[in-house]
């Protein structure tokens, strides 16, 4: 299968080729651990998960690296902020650490319930100090850096590409950057590498560096880390849009003064969850969770659904309606499973038609993701009257290697009062034979319960009865 993506450096969709045949490395930019994930962020991993399948499922060993960010300060860098992790402590009176744990367990079983893959390696910022470090010293030696008020920070005008992502124009911030609140910084989109001046009391969570104790900024923690597990050039960086004008822009001229080299091929961004009142932010207070969503009687997959019924570069509205429709569907899809399971086994060899499906949704997965027209395929395969259950359940699963609802988990609808009677009192006889060692008889036995048009499955701890596969 061959996959094209949206490249956001090119701001088109480029036919995806790693640097290694057939090996992928990608990174994905974590989640800060000082609160629970919103729906929000989590609809930024839910894409990043079918990216995964889907790189995984056209036969790429994926390399997946994402960080975690635990260090307690703001991610920015004005420095303007509060420490959320220092304030989440004085609210609850627990460790820093202990709540950084708290909420990392918190978002991995988040994303373990909305089946999203885990990534290969999951990084903790704050075990990663003497790779940042390292990575702060090399460009401090290439001239890059400088001091000032006890912070060292990044100088962008000696990285002539800065802003190449966002493609911003510097010309203009210049002119008309409003008057940026740290009088250190020589251009106002400089950027803290390491922090040895905090505004913030009592920060909770510092190092020593060879430019004193304190704490590094945020934008270094993607660099040296992603560099540090999966080498100064990799294949794909994904994240939400809000990182592409600071965050991300910070983090490739960090990357690249460093190395001289092209840092990522691909930068894959999502658009955001967006509700009745614009974005949704952990900092508004009030914002959505998956337990919230459970709490109403959703199901992390009634999310997924909904999820993936938007493509991820389009904005998606949230409301409960929505929410309740994209339920509503999921159930639906499952309990076309479950009876398909019931009554079918699976099929190895599918028709061209069934093929055909396949192929289809293999092209709008491939074309950039698309996602939802892809569950749209996933639909008509399955009301297809000229394919026959088995093939619709092959089809379904293999699909869902990408979509990953873990469809084969589903159990099939026990149905007995649809076997009538007699057919139940033959399947008895039959087990009563088997029990005396009549085979012959047994056989005979199956044999009529076939003729009548139902199916017996023996299972290591039962006797199974269905109707036989529909062929139609
Ligand atoms: P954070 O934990 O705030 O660093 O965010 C984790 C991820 O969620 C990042 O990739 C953000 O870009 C993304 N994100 C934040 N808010 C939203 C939103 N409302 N919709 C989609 N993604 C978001
Ligand atoms: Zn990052």
């Amino acid at each position: 299968m061959n996959v094209s993506l949206f490249n956001t450096m090119s701001r088109s969709i480029e036919p995806f080729e790693p640097i290694s045949n057939s090996f992928v490395r990608m990174y994905c930019c974590g989640p800060t651990v000082y609160n629970f994930a919103h729906i929000g962020n989590l609809r930024t991993y839910i894409f990043e998960d079918i990216l995964r399948r889907t790189l995984d499922y056209s036969g790429y060993e994926v390399k997946h690296v994402m960080n975690i960010t635990d260090v307690g300060h703001l991610t920015g860098d004005n420095d303007d902020g509060e420490d959320k992790m220092l304030k989440t402590s004085q609210e609850t009176g627990r460790d820093v650490y202990e709540i950084a744990r708290f909420y990392t367990d918190a978002f991995f079983s988040d994303t373990d319930e909305l089946h999203i893959l885990r990534p290969s390696i999951a990084c903790k910022a704050t075990e990663h100090i003497d790779v940042m470090i390292a990575l702060i010293q090399r460009l401090e030696k290439l001239g890059h850096t400088y001091f000032a008020g006890g912070n060292v920070y990044f100088s962008i005008d000696t990285f002539s590409d800065y802003g190449r992502l966002a493609r911003l124009n510097l010309d203009e911030l210049q002119s008309g950057a409003r008057i940026d609140i740290d009088p250190n910084k020589r251009n106002p989109k400089d950027f803290v590498l390491w922090f040895t001046k905090s505004k913030f009391e009592n920060q909770a969570m510092l190092w020593d560096s060879p430019w004193g104790v304190g704490y590094p900024g945020w934008h270094i923690e993607c660099s040296a880390m992603s560099m540090h597990y999966l080498g100064e050039s990799f294949d794909i960086h994904c994240g939400g849009i809000d990182h592409i004008g600071v965050h991300h822009t910070n983090e490739i001229a960090q990357s690249e003064a460093a190395t001289g080299k092209t840092w990522v091929n691909y930068w894959i961004h999502g658009e955001f969850l967006v509700n009745d009142t614009g974005k949704m932010s952990k900092s508004k207070g009030e914002f959505l969770t998956l337990q919230l969503l459970k709490e109403q009687g959703f199901d992390p997959m009634d999310y997924r659904y909904f999820c993936i019924g938007g493509h991820y570069r389009s904005q998606l509205q949230f409301s409960w309606e929505a929410l309740q429709a994209a339920a509503n569907g999921r159930k639906n899809l499952f309990e076309k499973i479950a009876s398909l399971m019931k009554q079918a086994s699976y099929a190895h060899n599918l028709s061209d038609q069934a093929k055909q499906y396949i192929e289809q949704f293999e092209t709008f997965l491939g074309n950039d993701l698309n996602a939802p027209r892809g569950l749209a395929v996933l639909w008509s395969m399955l009301r297809d009257k000229t394919l026959s259950d088995s093939e619709k359940l092959a089809c379904a699963f293999q699909m869902d290697r990408i979509l990953g609802f873990n469809l084969a988990e589903i159990k099939p609808i026990v149905d007995e009062v649809s076997i009538p009677q007699n057919i139940l009192e033959l399947v008895s006889q039959r087990t009563e034979a088997k029990r005396n060692k009549n085979y012959k008889r047994a056989d005979e036995l199956r044999a009529i319960v076939e003729e009548a048009g139902y199916q017996i499955k023996d299972t290591p701890g039962e006797t199974i009865v269905s109707r036989r596969c529909n062929q139609n």
